[in-house]
């Protein structure tokens, strides 16, 4: 069966990742990656064996810095089946046109609004809802370890509230234009904060609201939940659950911080040094009162690369169970 085309509609922090992920597919393969500017990044992209796209406006600057553009982005998009749109939050909305007139399925990122999409997506929570869709959207790295951990706690014990207070990274490492660098931004200051009705996208029944503020750090988010359950249990009945999932890793043995889990990234030899996963510290799993506590850390540059895989899977009908589809991903990936 011959592989299905993905293009990479902005090879920026997200878009190179999904680029690398879906390389180590079987049933799928990257027809090209877009660049705007002919920087150190598409080069590369260009050195790695992507074919690089660029604007319309771009291509001969793109040449004469040495790098051979394939062709325009509307190029890209006539070779593919499906568009991973990784353009910044805004950008993807203006998109919808051309990859509807070209007949190609698209995939946009956290940074839009769910209706752009009418599907948003997390691979556990929802697989089947994106089976042969057109367009989806994978929720944003905040959304989907907020997922991960709300959705096998539901199925098992019955969520009747969730509270979490999202302490926010400020810029990604490679970003010198955001701030804060030396303040604790509540944000926004208007309560509660929209990474709780983001949820509701995937699982609408979920009753949860959120706080969250900025952090001068580059690495993760870290989040702090409060969640009741309907059903009673022990804080181990959670550690056992919290171990079957192949999205969440627990973090101990003197890793005491973010800075430490982004260490252990690197030491696994991740690429980039990606922690995939959520970051549970397991010794934080407690039940006080009736209610559920922990602590997990979310690397916000890669937790969303394993779903873009999986939705592409599930629009193209690659495979129709979602299950299936994360224990393929996560073994190409290494995860
Ligand atoms: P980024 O700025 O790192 O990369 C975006 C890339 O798109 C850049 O290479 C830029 O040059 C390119 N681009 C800009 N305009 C373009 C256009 N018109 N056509 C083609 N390419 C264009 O952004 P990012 O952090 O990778 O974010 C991409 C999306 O992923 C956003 O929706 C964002 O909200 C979401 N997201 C980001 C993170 C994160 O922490 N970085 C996590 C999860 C989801």
């Amino acid at each position: 069966m011959s592989k299905v085309k993905v293009a990479i509609n902005g090879y920026g922090t997200i878009g190179k990742r999904v680029a690398d992920a879906v390389s180590l597919q079987d049933d799928m393969e990257i027809v090209g990656v877009s660049k705007t500017r002919p920087n150190y990044e598409a080069s590369i992209a260009h050195d790695k064996g992507y074919n690089v796209y660029t604007l319309a406006n771009r291509v001969d600057a793109m040449k004469q810095a040495g790098i051979p553009a394939a062709g325009t982005v509307d190029d890209m998009i006539a070779k593919a089946d499906v568009v991973v749109d990784c353009t910044p939050g805004g950008i993807g909305k203006k998109n919808k046109g051309l990859y509807e007139k070209a007949g190609v399925k698209g995939i946009w990122q956290g940074g839009e609004d769910h209706e752009l999409a009418g599907c948003s997506f997390n691979a556990i929570s929802n697989y089947e809802e994106a089976l042969g869709r057109d367009f989806v959207r994978v929720v944003s790295c905040n959304t989907t370890g907020l997922c991960r951990v709300i959705y096998p706690l539901d199925q098992e014990f019955g969520v009747k509230k969730v509270r979490v207070t999202l302490m926010r990274r400020a810029a990604d490492p490679n970003d010198i234009k955001k701030g804060p660098i030396n303040a604790i931004v509540p944000n926004p200051i208007k309560l509660p904060s929209h990474h709780g009705p983001d949820v509701k996208t995937v699982m609408p029944h979920i009753n949860i609201a959120s706080t969250a503020v900025k952090l001068p750090t580059t690495l993760m988010h870290l989040h702090t939940l409060n969640i009741e359950l309907e059903k009673d249990c022990s804080s181990e009945d959670v550690k056992d659950l919290f171990a079957k999932q192949s999205r969440i890793r627990f973090v101990g043995q003197g890793i005491s911080s973010t800075a430490e889990v982004m260490e252990l990234g690197k030491d696994l030899g991740r690429p980039r040094g990606d922690m995939w996963e959520n970051c549970i510290w397991d010794e934080s799993i407690t039940m006080y009162e009736g209610e559920l506590y922990f602590f997990q850390g979310i690397h916000q540059e890669s937790d969303v690369i394993p779903e873009n895989v999986d939705a592409i899977r599930a629009m193209m009908e690659l495979e129709s169970d979602g299950a299936k589809s994360v224990v393929k991903t996560n073994k190409t990936m290494g995860l």
